[in-house]
């Protein structure tokens, strides 16, 4: 699946992250921490996520996609989703109902 950064599935989604507060300097985490997810409801900014640019671009980064907190997350497993040569259909779909990232829809 190709990633077009949008963010859309970061901000709209339900879904567990690595909790902030848990990762440790070499980017893990605790295997006994139990805190070490946490959830993070549709509609609401990940706290890993960042906005490049300005909101023109809407390009997104996920600051923890390089450490090794992130091997094996729920969001790892999405990103596993649809065919490798395809385009991300649910960045469409968001993007087709008007919605952007940091914007809820009431
Ligand atoms: S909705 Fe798709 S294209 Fe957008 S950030 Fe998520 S995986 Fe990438
Ligand atoms: S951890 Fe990264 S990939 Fe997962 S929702 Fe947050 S910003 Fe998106």
């Amino acid at each position: 699946m190709i990633c077009k950064r949008c963010g859309q599935c970061c901000f709209h989604l339900d879904i567990f992250i690595i909790n902030p507060r848990s990762i440790l300097p070499d980017g893990t985490v605790r295997s006994d921490d139990p805190e070490a997810m946490i959830f993070k409801p549709a509609q609401q900014m990940c706290p890993h996520l960042a906005i490049e640019d300005d909101r023109a671009t809407n390009m997104t980064t996920c600051t923890i996609h390089h450490l090794p907190c992130y091997r094996g997350t729920p969001c790892e497993q999405f990103e596993q989703l649809g065919p490798a040569e395809d385009v991300c259909f649910m960045s469409g779909y968001f993007l087709r109902q008007g919605r952007r990232v940091c914007e809820p829809q009431s």
